[in-house]
């Protein structure tokens, strides 16, 4: 018998959305001067949310302004002490607020809000809790003994996290003293706009933190404005590597996290249930948009078959639909445009050979949606066992010996993290230390905290987030 869920809608009134909203900058919201407006909608139901302000030149050279002049100011001037309490203010609110700011982040991005409010909102609040806590002790993290901040930082995030890497941007840069003008991607604007308020309701001082929403054209020119000092990008490689051209010479200091394809290799002697769990919080949480996925199932070949066909049982019970449900496991994909490129890589596994398969799953008629999917019978020259789907996709491959898992898993450009199921924990040390990833999970996936660092090697960037480590990336060191 099986049970039928009764809908859990998590209510919309819990949110103000306005029909348009200006940029934020010098700690108010303000309409444009040279750019125009973009909407923003619900990818689960392809209505129309809101219209943001496009920002042009004239208005990143306003913010970039209003940040320089907040760093000679007020915020330059100011003690760590006096620092850290405006992070724990900003944290302290966006627990307060963290339902309104979690239904926003599932209405604006389509992901689950099981996610938005157990996953995204407490650890956004956590980096700027955990920040807090270093504001007033920068002279002991290692830096010597009185470390510079670098001054007026561009941040430029995706849409796949919107609200989380916001705070992965601002809270490091914030507790080290600089000051911010951050751009969210085009189709997640909200919860950044939402932080706005929340930095006005905590009194931070105008320009310490900026906001200015737009497309990739607002980025380019944000991180090329000669006004600033530090440029910190998240995205794709392709426009890492623009990013990187465009500041070379320029003095600036970068760092860069981009794509990644990681390998989830599962040993014959892993606890299988557990693993089974991890393989599907690995690849399917967050509709698969997680610059870390697991979206290589390397399994020992011994267990291939058993492995997929628990897997097969335990994505028959994923609940995929509206993902303002209590009880949603697969939300919408992001945007069209992700759609598109999703179906595109997909198909190229079909042409290829490739076996796919997906649970049996309705998909609603409007929306971007996409079915958790396997491939197997992957070779490693496929395009899904080689590119990036950013998707909910997974692809098996197999393995005999720990250093062929090594050898399979290395082989890719990128190099953000991998995982790693086995009883042995000699065997957990030894792969670690093989695996070009920065970082490495065993016996369990995705799993973050402020206080680890965060970041990739080769392909997948420069730099770290998070720890003693991130805090480097703002400081002059
Ligand atoms: P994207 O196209 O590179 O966009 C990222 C951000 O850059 C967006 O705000 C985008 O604006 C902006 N942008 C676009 N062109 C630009 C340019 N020429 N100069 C400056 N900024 C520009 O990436 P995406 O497709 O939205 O995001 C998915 C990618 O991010 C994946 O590859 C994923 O692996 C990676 N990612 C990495 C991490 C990590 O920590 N390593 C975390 C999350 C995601 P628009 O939104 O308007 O295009
Ligand atoms: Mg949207």
């Amino acid at each position: 018998m099986t049970l039928e869920y009764a809908p859990a809608p998590e209510s919309r009134d819990v949110v103000r959305i306005e029909g348009s909203y200006g940029l934020f900058i010098g700690g108010e919201f303000v309409p444009p001067l040279s750019g125009g407006s973009l909407r923003t909608v619900n990818p689960a139901t392809e209505e129309t949310l809101a219209e943001v302000s496009a920002a042009g030149p004239d208005d990143v050279a306003r913010a970039v302004a209003a940040a320089r002049a907040a760093y000679e100011g007020p915020w330059g001037r100011m003690r760590g002490g006096e620092r850290a309490k405006f992070l724990f203010r900003i944290a302290r609110l966006l627990q307060e607020r963290s339902r309104e700011l979690a239904v926003l982040e599932s209405l604006d991005n389509g992901k689950p809000i099981r996610e938005s409010r157990d996953v995204d909102v407490p650890l956004a609040a956590a980096h700027f809790f955990y920040h807090a806590g270093w504001a007033d002790k920068l002279e002991h993290a290692g830096f010597g003994p009185s470390p510079r901040p670098l001054g007026v930082a561009a941040q430029v995030i995706p849409w796949n996290f919107p609200l989380l890497m916001a705070a992965w941007k601002l809270a490091p840069a914030l507790a080290a003293g600089n000051t911010c003008v951050l751009k969210p991607a085009e189709t997640t604007p909200l919860t950044a706009l939402l932080l706005a308020e929340v930095c006005q309701q905590a009194d931070l001082p105008p320009g310490v933190v900026n906001i200015l929403t737009g497309a990739g054209d607002t980025g380019a020119a944000l991180v090329s404005h000669p006004g600033v000092d530090k440029v910190a990008f998240t995205g794709s490689t392709d426009v890492g590597k623009e990013i990187q051209r465009a500041v070379s010479g320029s003095g600036k200091r970068l760092s860069l996290e981009l794509g990644g394809k990681a390998a989830n290799i599962v040993f014959e002697d892993a606890p299988i249930d557990q693993a089974v769990e991890g393989i599907v919080d690995g690849i399917f949480f967050n509709q698969g948009h997680v610059c870390c996925a697991g979206s290589r199932l390397l399994a020992q070949e011994s267990i291939v078959d058993p492995l997929v066909e628990r897997l097969r049982r335990r994505l028959a019970t994923l609940r995929l639909g509206d993902p303002l449900d209590k009880n949603t496991d697969i939300g919408a994909i992001n945007s069209r445009v992700q759609l598109d490129k999703i179906r595109h890589l997909a198909d190229s596994g079909d042409e290829e050979g490739a076996v796919r398969w997906s649970p049996p799953v309705t998909l609603p008629e409007r929306g971007y949606w996409f079915p958790p999917t396997v491939f197997t019978n992957v070779s490693q020259s496929h395009r899904i066992a080689r590119e990036e789907i950013f998707g909910p996709v997974l692809t098996v491959l197999s393995f005999r010996t720990p250093a062929e898992a090594v050898a399979k898993a290395n082989n890719t450009p990128y190099g953000l993290s991998a995982g790693i199921w086995t009883e042995k924990g000699s065997r957990i040390l030894w792969m670690a230390e093989q695996l070009e990833a920065g970082v490495v999970w065993a016996n369990t996936y995705n799993r973050f905290d402020p206080a680890s660092p965060f970041g990739g090697y080769q392909e997948s960037g420069f730099g770290r987030e998070g720890g003693r480590h991130g805090l480097a990336a703002y400081l002059d060191v």
